[in-house]
């Protein structure tokens, strides 16, 4: 494992940073507002992003990005929705809905192939520069 100073994405302290991208303070505060969501949707299974967020004061954009990352798994709440980021159509993971979900699925297909081909070409050029055969 890789240990380095990095900023916390979250509060911009500087921290050792071992693996996330946020600093201890900020995923114990994380982990508590995780742990105070899950209990009250365990109370209110029908509440809604806004309710929970009213309910818990956790923001309703923090809530949203508890679920994006797939750190809050919505099973049995079905109002627990937020708008897909390109179409707009109610969804309860990820950033986009399904059918976005998996439009872009096959765009960065059709991207990292092309990507390859052009990443195949450089790589041949370098080869050719530098390297000579010793038979
Ligand atoms: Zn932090
Ligand atoms: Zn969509």
């Amino acid at each position: 494992m890789t240990v380095a100073i990095a900023n916390c994405r979250r509060c911009g302290r500087l921290f050792n940073r071992v693996g996330r991208d946020i600093c201890p303070a900020c995923v114990k505060d994380e982990d508590e507002k995780l742990a105070t969501i899950r209990a009250y949707l365990r109370q209110h299974p029908l509440a809604n992003i806004y309710e929970v967020a009213k309910g818990t004061d956790v923001s309703y954009d923090e809530i949203v990005q508890f679920i994006r990352d797939g750190r809050l798994l919505l099973r049995n709440n079905p109002n627990m929705v937020y708008p897909c980021e390109r179409c707009g159509t109610p969804t309860q993971s990820g950033r986009l809905c399904a059918n976005c979900a998996k439009e872009m699925g096959r765009a960065l297909e059709r991207d990292m192939r092309a990507r390859d081909d052009r990443g195949l070409e450089a790589n041949d050029q370098g080869r050719g520069k530098g390297y000579y055969s010793k038979s």
